[in-house]
């Protein structure tokens, strides 16, 4: 790599930068969960100044709603992965740049060693359950945490993660009593998540070439009112009792329950045997449909389908998906419903229900 080649030239003449620190940001593994109105514009800055590795994590496909803020994607690839069009974007942004697209949902199975590969995590997530988990996951990994959130108007950005240092539970012990999942999005204007995204990737930037006069948000709380461009920095305190960063990190516990949103219809078990014209779609696992399945149903499996492979289905009669308990048919749906099916229902309850209901 050259790295006084004319690519970085703009940003290695800062003397704060430098060679050494283009050296750093080559080296450097970042991994952003969510390629959404944040990840976006944080991944575009980082990938074009020259970050090695990047990890993209979002098993969600591209819907016209985006298209507003997520500044990665374009109208003919709605409903595909978002992980996999982020890629192929920024991989002929810059070519000296490792990307690795990863299309399942981030989980309490698979967070710890997804973290474990990478120096610093970006979170473009916009919904709680997530953000704690993420929170959990990097405290417990010892990762900075370059945390972003965006409502309306307003923005903030802190850093969590670190040792000794307040983390979003110190902030936030549990998420809201009202908390309803941010599917349905509050509003937004796509300007103000490039605002967030872009200072995401500026904390990312300075956490990695670590020259003296930077000073990340690391134990503070960066906000932004953009009705009147009104910023402030709040110090946050560390929390003695926090259930995340006052244990040893053996000790936390990480649990993660994917928020479910409501677009998708649902049939109880009972009512899906009765239309006996629909179509039944089991898009489990394959060692989950050979260990037993409804005899009529067809399989696709979800992850195929996140990967944007979608079957020819009839448009004529309803197409009913399930999955072992419920959640990832209303996912598969989702898809399908992206790539232009009207006629897809989730069953509730899954295969574990219509089993009860068939005993
Ligand atoms: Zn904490």
């Amino acid at each position: 790599m050259n790295f006084t080649s004319n690519k970085y030239s703009r940003q290695s003449v800062l003397d704060e930068i430098g060679i050494d620190g283009q050296y750093k940001l080559h080296n450097a593994r970042v991994l952003c969960i969510g390629a959404g109105g944040l990840g976006c514009p944080a991944l575009l800055y980082l990938v074009a100044a020259g970050i090695g590795s990047i990890g993209i994590v979002d098993f969600d496909v591209v819907s016209e709603t985006n298209l507003q803020r997520q500044i990665l994607f374009t109208t003919e690839q709605i409903g595909q992965n978002k992980a996999l069009v982020a890629k192929d974007h920024l991989s002929k942004l810059n070519l000296d740049v490792t990307i690795n697209a990863y299309t399942f949902e981030l989980t309490d199975d698979n967070a710890e060693k997804l973290f474990s590969e990478y120096d610093i995590i970006i979170d473009g997530t916009d919904n709680f359950a997530a953000k704690f988990l993420i929170n959990d996951v990097a405290v417990k990994c010892g990762k900075p945490l370059v945390y972003g959130s965006i409502l309306g108007f307003d923005g903030q950005v802190s850093v969590f993660g670190v040792e000794n240092e307040p983390c979003y539970r110190c902030l936030f012990p549990e998420p809201p009593k009202a908390y309803v999942p941010n599917c349905a999005e509050a509003g937004i204007i796509g300007a103000v998540a490039g605002i967030v995204g872009s200072q995401q990737a500026l904390q990312v930037i300075q956490i990695i070439v670590g020259h003296s006069s930077f000073e990340p948000l690391v134990g503070k709380l960066w906000t932004i009112d953009t009705h009147n461009m009104e910023t402030n920095i709040f110090k946050l305190s560390k929390n003695n009792s926090c259930p995340s960063c006052s244990k040893q990190k053996d000790e936390i516990v990480i649990e993660y329950t994917s928020p479910v949103c409501g677009f998708v219809a649902e049939v109880t078990p009972e009512q899906a045997i009765e239309n006996k014209e629909a179509l039944l779609v089991d898009v489990r696992r394959p060692e989950e449909w050979n260990n037993g399945h409804i005899d009529s149903a067809v399989h696709i499996e979800l992850s195929s389908l996140i990967e944007g492979k979608i079957p020819d289905l009839p448009t004529n009669q309803d197409i009913i998906l399930y999955c072992q308990k419920g959640l990832r048919s209303i996912k598969a749906a989702e898809i399908l419903k992206a790539n232009g099916y009207i006629n897809v229902i989730s069953m509730s309850g899954g295969y574990e229900a219509w089993l009860e209901t068939n005993t």
